[in-house]
């Protein structure tokens, strides 16, 4: 099968195409035929070469996957052939205190895909049948590439981490990338009323149909005067900054008393340093999240399934055109979610 290597990371990376051994499933697992594989910023940073600690060039990137069941080893009985399925973010144990609490994406022995064992950037991929979860009608299968990330994920970080109230007023950085297109759309379906930040003028016509009147162009400006003006000088309930440090003190200075913000994404792979007491004096949080779990993957499903959140791919790539995909993903040309198509 043909798989997607970085052979040398860089801003101009050079990625290669090469064939390699289709893997075969053993007892538990099964062969999936990749359908769609979205692009993520973690992908962009390995073949960018901004993240290198913990990185196997040897490993197939990927962590978005989507595809069609192509054969099954022995033992397994949930799936079958030709059933369409969406793969978990990580290859989890199922036993572990993290699997049984429902944080299995930070199994203590798993590995993530396209991270720790081969992801989707490929013809095929082998899984553990419980990193399997089988579509619903009504949800297509490339809609389903990027149903645990960006769309869980985001879920995560609105629902369990922010703990976002019907009323509340939420900021979405990076409103027009895979993260902040679809943490607006939940953010509204959780009744929050939403504000997204963009670079991109060209996004804008996209954005307002998920925040009508609501989407501030950030370009070089500090967003947090238009956020203070939106919100009759309170500042919002709730910041969910998918940029990171070129953003954050503009960020930091939208979040209202008792605030939360919740970091998703680092794109630049800066750093920041600011005053303690802005976080003190305001009673705010700052917390990180990451991941989504298999009860979050159901969840983005069925809310897709209930008209509330709509998933936006933007740009559908040859898996052998990768490069393009890469560059679509670091200028910021996407809405939502580049996919590769193998
Ligand atoms: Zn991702
Ligand atoms: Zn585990």
């Amino acid at each position: 099968m043909k798989a997607l290597f970085v052979k040398t990371p860089g801003d101009d990376p050079e990625l290669d195409l090469r064939d390699v051994e289709t893997p075969v499933p053993g007892h538990g697992e099964a062969l999936v035929k990749v359908s769609s594989a979205g692009v993520c910023s973690h992908d962009v940073a390995i073949m960018r070469g901004l993240l290198r600690r913990g990185v196997d060039l040897d490993v197939i990137l990927g962590h978005e996957i989507s595809g069609i069941v192509d054969a099954v080893g022995s033992e397994v009985e949930g799936i079958a052939v030709g059933d369409a399925v969406v793969s978990t973010l990580t290859v989890f144990c199922g036993e572990c205190d993290r699997c049984l609490s429902g944080h299995e994406y930070r199994c203590r022995t798993g590995h993530g895909l396209g991270h720790g064992v081969n992801g989707g950037f490929a013809e095929y991929i082998v899984l553990p049948e419980r990193c399997l979860i089988p579509l619903p009608e009504g949800v297509s299968v490339e809609q389903a590439s990027i149903v645990a990330c960006p769309m869980g994920v985001a879920l995560q970080a609105l629902k369990d981490v922010a703990r976002v109230r019907p009323g509340e007023t939420v900021l979405v950085t990076g409103a027009g990338g895979g993260l902040g297109i679809h943490a607006l759309q939940i953010a509204a379906a959780l009744g929050a009323q939403v504000m997204g930040a963009t670079y991109s003028e060209d996004k804008l016509t996209l954005l307002e149909r998920f925040a009508p009147g609501q989407v501030i162009l950030g370009g070089e400006l500090d967003f947090s005067e238009l956020v203070l003006a939106f919100t009759e000088d309170q500042g919002a309930d709730v910041v969910i900054d998918t940029v990171g440090s070129a953003v954050f003190y503009s960020a930091l200075r939208s979040l209202g008393q008792f605030g939360r913000m919740v970091l998703l994404g680092e794109v630049e792979g800066g750093r920041v340093s600011f005053n303690l007491t802005e976080v003190i004096f305001r009673d705010a949080a700052i917390r990180g999240s990451s991941g989504a779990s298999k009860a979050h993957i159901t969840q983005v499903l069925d809310l897709i399934l209930d008209g509330k959140l709509e998933p936006v791919i933007s740009h559908r790539v040859p898996l052998s055109d990768a490069k393009d995909a890469y560059h679509l993903v670091r200028d910021r040309e996407s809405i939502g979610r580049v996919v590769l198509v193998p």
